[in-house]
């Protein structure tokens, strides 16, 4: 059981890095194709995330919170929204929100600018 748990807590904590990275290179001005598609890829996370139970209960939280995909910040501050709102359920420390700008950094910035490197 203990194992479990830490697995479970393992797979947590890799999956809300995935997740917030993402949000941190969504696109300040995304397209209307580029917001569908972080909503779709949010959705399709709480469908299909490995812990069931985890999913289950991320689903009721998207229900409340629908994901924000106007912009990066708004995609950032909603996703670190929703992990305390998971956070609470597991009373654990909230995040300060306002600290999330420059703390998920794939160091994959300048990719676009493939020549410049
Ligand atoms: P984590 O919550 O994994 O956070 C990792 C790091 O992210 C923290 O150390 C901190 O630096 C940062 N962080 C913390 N809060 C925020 C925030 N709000 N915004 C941005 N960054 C933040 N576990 C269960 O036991 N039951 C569940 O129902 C459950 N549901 C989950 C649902 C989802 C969608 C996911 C991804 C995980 C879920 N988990 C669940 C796992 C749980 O959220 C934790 O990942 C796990 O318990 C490990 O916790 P942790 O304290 O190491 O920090």
């Amino acid at each position: 059981k203990i194992g479990n748990e830490t697995l479970k807590a393992e797979l947590g904590r890799a999956a809300w890095k995935l997740f917030h990275t993402t949000m941190a290179k969504f696109p300040d001005k995304p397209t209307q194709d580029e917001q569908t598609a972080l909503f779709s890829y949010i959705h399709l996370f709480a469908r299909l995330y490995p812990c069931g139970e985890c999913a289950s209960h991320f689903r009721l939280i998207l229900n409340k919170f629908p994901p924000q995909v106007s912009t990066r910040s708004n995609a950032a501050a909603w996703a670190c929204h929703v992990h305390n709102e998971v956070n609470k359920s597991l009373n654990r420390q909230l995040f300060d929100c306002s600290k999330i700008g420059d703390f998920y950094d794939c160091g994959c910035a300048d990719e676009d600018d493939e020549g410049k490197k």
